[in-house]
């Protein structure tokens, strides 16, 4: 009997607990509009979004915000200490490939349970930026408009950060970060001998940038976990197209500025 009357509390905790954890999900569902998943995305953001809130890598969205590109999150040059040129950069992990994205938020919380502080440089890049660099010289990069990872949102540069400054010359602790990447299955430009590049993380499931520029995407690990992903990148490949195009009306306007301010 006495069994049994434990076991009758113990269904009534559990049926309170269900209920809070219902309500929970609810709430959590009505918050989780963090584009550019598709909306049959939800269910699975919703584990994502509950394991990286504790992790808290980063916070989420404001989903009463508008919507993509315009809402990304963009660091101006000189942001981090270097020149990395005029035209705006996109440091939103929203703008990148969803597998990837997933992948660089566990970089970034592996890399705060050992105590370092990544910060976000640059995610997606359009072509006018990524020409840009290349003008810029062989320091910058040797890619043209669409020969990098980052024009299909599959590329990211980070730093890490000590009391707010970037730790740009740091190479033990650039080795721990890329170590932390390598882990995670990511391609560390740390190993790069003509252009050491350690912040660049990139992953590209095989696939060479003679695909990507055909249109191909990476086939995804565990494509169980993603059962909207040519969804999410029809999405995403529309918001790129706008921020291209963005882009290349400011890089029109700096150069009439230029040619205005000359004699
Ligand atoms: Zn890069």
């Amino acid at each position: 009997m006495q069994n049994l009357y434990f076991c009758t509390v113990k269904s009534v905790n559990l049926r309170i607990l269900a209920f809070l954890g219902a309500f929970w999900l609810l709430a959590e569902v009505s918050n989780a509009q963090v584009p550019p998943y598709a909306d049959q995305h939800l269910e699975l953001h919703v584990d994502l979004a509950g394991t990286f809130v504790r992790a808290e890598p980063l916070p989420l969205p404001d989903p009463s915000e508008p919507a993509m590109p315009f809402a990304w999150k963009t660091v101006s040059n000189f942001a981090f200490g270097k020149n990395r040129g005029q035209l705006t950069m996109v440091a939103d992990l929203s703008a990148l490939h969803p597998y990837f994205r997933d992948r660089v938020q566990l970089l970034i919380y592996n890399c705060k349970k050992k105590g370092i502080e990544l910060a976000i440089v640059e995610t997606y890049r359009s072509p006018s930026k990524q020409n840009e660099y290349k003008a810029m010289g062989k320091k910058y990069t040797r890619s043209k408009a669409g020969r990098s990872k980052h024009q299909y949102g599959l590329a990211i540069d980070v730093v890490p950060m000590i009391d707010s400054v970037a730790q740009w010359d740091n190479r033990t602790l650039w080795r721990k970060v890329g170590l932390e990447g390598e882990k995670l299955g990511l391609r560390w430009g740390g190993r790069w001998r003509h252009l050491y590049d350690p912040g660049h993380f990139e992953w590209t499931g095989g696939l060479g940038t003679s695909h990507l520029a055909l249109g191909m995407m990476p086939r995804v690990p565990n494509a169980q976990l993603y059962p909207c992903l040519q969804a999410d990148i029809a999405e995403l490949r529309q918001w790129w197209h706008q921020w291209d195009e963005h882009q290349m009306r400011e890089l029109l306007e700096e150069n009439t500025a230029v040619a205005g301010s000359m004699p």
